[in-house]
């Protein structure tokens, strides 16, 4: 609930209009998990408040953790769907990288969310709690949201087809009296559902922006990202190009590029991509390459570190900046295109 569905809800409980704030505070700033909790509230009125609604309804099933730090939680909805959050510890900040949908209507071949198929869009409690949890299990309750916490929406799902639920979220999530976490420390990666890039581009309150690319050709990313059979490659760069008139001042956006071993690694994919943004001048933007983590259950191989590096190389002698990301937590099945995999270790 948004801070105003609350005060409804007091009020038509026959509670001052305040209330709501106490229980919105203790909530996303002090994390607690149940009206019990809330001790600031009279005792008679958390009892009422437990009748009538709920706090929780995701329920931990498993959580690992990985020999880098890396912690994996496999949670459920209410309903017995599943919710996969990771969370990300680097030196001075943590990400937590959450789902914005149970499973993936998507076929992207090369991830096994999409074997899952569409489950359910989680609702808006669902994607902040998923955070909540995490926060709880690594600082414990109660205390403060780290100051560098950073949050990216590359879980399992397409975020853009669950579009209002997640923008909901994440306004929640920025509110000040609660978890804090404003849209600069957010990024959200979409396979390109193009008419919402052109809706984010117009938010003022809108996260960082990644759109998951994986091949410069309609050819080949037909294949691997079915997703451009309905908007090809003209028209995400025709978004990706609008979508850079609204970046602000020293932000650059993002193109994700999973790199699969001999399917797009080569140096003649790598000019591709090159001339691509060279033809529809898209300047600020980085590349991050992210070397697939295989499965038993995907055809696909790891590009290997020579692949990699020349790849990069390309790329930056034609000007475009780019990144290896290091994958984290491959032990446990954390790592991008893993979720989903089975129990892990
Ligand atoms: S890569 Fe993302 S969008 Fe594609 S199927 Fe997997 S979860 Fe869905």
């Amino acid at each position: 609930m948004g801070r105003g569905e609350l005060e409804e809800l007091v009020v038509s409980l026959g509670e001052p209009k305040y209330r709501a704030s106490q229980i919105f505070k203790a909530l996303h700033q002090r994390r607690r998990r149940s009206f019990d909790e809330i001790t600031d509230l009279p005792k008679s009125f958390r009892e009422i408040l437990a009748q009538r609604a709920e706090v929780s309804r995701l329920t931990v099933e498993s959580r690992y953790v990985s020999t880098d730090g890396t912690r994996r939680y496999l949670m459920k909805t209410a309903d017995g769907k599943p919710v996969e959050t990771v969370y990300i510890p680097t030196e001075g900040r943590d990400t937590i990288c959450f789902s914005s949908q149970s499973g993936c209507p998507l076929k992207c071949d090369f991830c096994l969310t999409a074997k899952l198929g569409l489950l359910k869009n989680l609702s808006v409690g669902e994607i902040v709690e998923q955070i909540i949890i995490v926060l709880n299990d690594v600082y414990g309750a109660g205390a403060e949201t780290p100051h560098g916490t950073n949050l990216v929406g590359m879980g399992a799902g397409e975020p853009f087809l669950n579009f209002e639920n997640l923008i909901d979220a994440l306004r929640l999530m920025a509110d000040e009296s609660g978890l804090f976490i404003v849209p600069d420390r957010v990024t959200v990666s979409t396979a390109g559902i193009v008419p919402k890039i052109h809706d984010l581009a117009n938010l003022h309150d809108r996260p960082h922006l990644a759109i998951s690319l994986s091949a410069a050709n309609d050819e080949l990313r037909n294949k691997l990202m079915p997703i451009n059979k309905r908007w090809d490659l003209d028209e995400l760069m025709k978004v990706a190009r609008e979508f850079e008139k609204s970046l602000r001042r020293g932000e650059r956006f993002t193109f994700e590029y999973v790199m699969l071993g001999g399917v797009n690694d080569s140096a003649k994919d790598a000019d591709q991509l090159a001339d691509l943004l060279e033809m529809y001048r898209i300047r600020r933007v980085k590349v991050n390459l992210i070397p697939h983590n295989g499965a038993e259950q995907l055809d696909y191989a790891a590009s290997t570190p020579e692949q990699v590096r020349q790849f990069k190389d390309i790329l930056e002698s034609r000007g475009v900046s780019a990144y290896v990301r290091t994958p984290r937590g491959r032990d446990i099945y954390a790592a991008c295109g893993q979720l989903a995999a089975k129990a892990g270790a």
